[in-house]
């Protein structure tokens, strides 16, 4: 009864697992890894053709992403997991291969002319197509037995459509323990999914961290103000450009943006045009559109049973092809346009951006969680101008930053998610947070009472002694381009100020007055950077 530890080891992405049990191997997720994470995407730290069981806790791509690479390098075995939780996943990893396959194709054309050799991508269309003829479904609550000792349990996470925290009860000579995994834990009170169910039971528990330092700012209403910044902009005549997720957080806005229509809250232009300008999101919104028994809120379900569309009200607009995507900025009705990515490093959003950020009289919302060093975080710190397809754009749009949207558990309900086990596990292994809120999430959950285990990369664990059997290692993050740009730059700042200072010595003898005027200059400078 062995669990080692193959991802989102102290970082936030790359979820992967893998539980050795009655002979078995059973993965629980297989994720990318993404961004400063990235170790090493191509190969799998074990053999793929040994592995028996995926078990998928929901769709995004750093739980999902390496799945295609696992059966193109000879896994054969079952993938279980949700009956939407496959669809969604369907689509995402379709669209994660296609990006692949582009990526690898840039790198050889940039490659070719440097004289090198060419690269594969990490894993094709075709590949990612193979995946589901490994996969079955379940539903919420339903109760499969994986094989001889091990059964399998998936409970509402309610974190996206689909997701799940996954029991395993597991019997191996005379042994029987509980371990659960949590996947990524819901936040609560979110549109259109249900709050993350709350389990009593388990021996081990596996649980993601990401939020354990940190509580969400009071929830608002988000209709409210959505309303309020859309008739300010179109009265103004100018655009709002919302960048965001294409699975899950546009299906929300759309929750909201039909909401807002019916309550007529946009008095300026009550039937405003909206598009969705993301094929991935139009794929995604169809999944929302489908059969949704046992996946939604009651309130959802009302909807639902009304025959009122959740996601569709009128003027609304999916544009499929880029050419279409080109003529939404040639046409100047004043309009909502919704586009990926999130953080607006890739995708058609930037094309949007370049169209809209120059002019003062539209807005950029942003719905979701900017990392470190993207487009995104950049608009937030307040950059005056941006560089977009070898253009200079001036930032002057209202650049409006809504923090209301979620769908990860806060510090407050992570920690009462784990204290609703009774009794209490006898391990907790903290995973799926950043370094330096692991450390501190796992020392707070010791103080009331816990015992905890935060795994390093590759660790192992033998579950029947409850004792570490490797240690793992901490593996070197990989520097990007971005975040070797901010410390160029500052260090560029700091130089300057070291040249400032240098000229203020310079002005010990020069009169009263220019020291005087200088001082102003400095002071205003720092009171309008604080
Ligand atoms: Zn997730």
């Amino acid at each position: 009864m062995k669990l080692s530890f193959y991802g989102a080891d102290r970082c936030v992405t790359g979820s992967c697992h893998c539980l050795e049990v009655c002979g078995k191997k059973i993965l629980i997720d297989c994720g990318l890894q993404q961004g400063r994470d990235e170790i090493d995407n191509r190969s799998l730290p074990f053999a793929p053709n040994q592995i028996d069981y995926v078990l998928v806790t929901h769709a995004h791509i750093d739980h999902t992403g390496r799945i295609p690479l696992l059966v193109k390098n000879g896994f054969h075995g079952e993938i279980l997991t949700t009956r939407l939780t496959a669809e969604l996943m369907q689509i995402m990893l379709l669209d994660s291969a296609h990006i692949q396959e582009s990526e690898a194709e840039y790198d050889n054309r940039k490659g070719e002319r440097a004289g090198k050799e060419p690269v594969e991508p990490i894993y094709t269309v075709e590949d990612a197509q193979n995946v589901f003829r490994f996969v079955s479904t379940c539903e919420y609550g339903e109760t499969v037995a994986l094989c001889d000792g091990v059964r399998v349990t998936f409970t509402d996470a309610g974190h996206l459509l689909g997701s799940a925290s996954i029991t395993l009860e597991v019997s191996e000579n005379g042994l029987t323990k509980t371990i659960v995994f949590s996947g990524d834990i819901g936040n609560v009170d979110q549109p259109i999914i249900r709050d993350p169910q709350y389990l009593k039971k388990a021996d081990y528990v596996v649980m993601e961290s990401t939020y354990g330092d940190r509580n969400h700012t009071e929830v608002w209403s988000y209709t409210d103000e959505l309303a309020e910044i859309i008739d300010e902009t179109l009265s103004k005549g100018g655009n709002i450009v919302i960048p965001s997720f294409a699975v899950g957080r546009t299906q929300e806005l759309l929750y909201f943006i039909r909401e807002i229509k019916d309550a007529g809250l946009v008095k300026s232009v009550p039937d405003f045009p909206v598009y969705i300008d993301s094929p991935l999101a139009k794929q995604a919104t169809t999944v929302f559109c489908g059969d949704l028994h046992g996946y939604l809120d009651e309130e959802a379900l009302e909807l639902v049973k009304d025959g009122t569309h959740m996601f569709s009200f009128p003027n609304l607009h999916l544009v499929e092809t880029s050419e279409e995507s080109k003529l939404l900025n040639m046409d100047t009705t004043p309009k909502v346009i919704i586009s990926a990515s999130g953080m607006c490093d890739a995708g058609r959003i930037r094309h949007h951006l370049k169209h809209n950020l120059w002019r003062d009289n539209s807005a950029v919302v942003f719905v979701g969680y900017q990392g470190a060093g993207t487009l995104g975080r950049r608009l937030l710190d307040g950059v005056e101008s941006v560089r977009l397809f070898g253009e200079e754009i001036a930032v002057r749009a209202k650049i409006v930053n809504f923090q209301g949207l979620s769908s990860h558990a806060d510090h407050d309900h992570l920690l009462s998610w784990i204290e609703s086990y009774d009794p209490r596990p006898a391990r907790v292994f903290v995973v799926h947070g950043d370094a330096d809120v692991i450390p501190a999430f796992s020392a707070e959950l010791e103080t009331r009472g816990f015992a905890t285990y935060a795994p390093l990369y590759t660790a192992s664990y033998d579950l029947a002694a409850d004792r570490e059997l490797e240690r793992g290692y901490q593996p070197e993050k990989k520097r990007t381009a971005a975040a070797t740009l901010a410390d160029d730059l500052y260090s560029k700042l700091l130089a300057a100020a070291e040249a400032l200072l240098e000229l203020v010595r310079s002005k010990k003898g020069a009169p009263n007055k220019e020291k005087k005027a200088f001082t102003k200059q400095i002071l205003d400078l720092i009171e309008a950077r604080r």
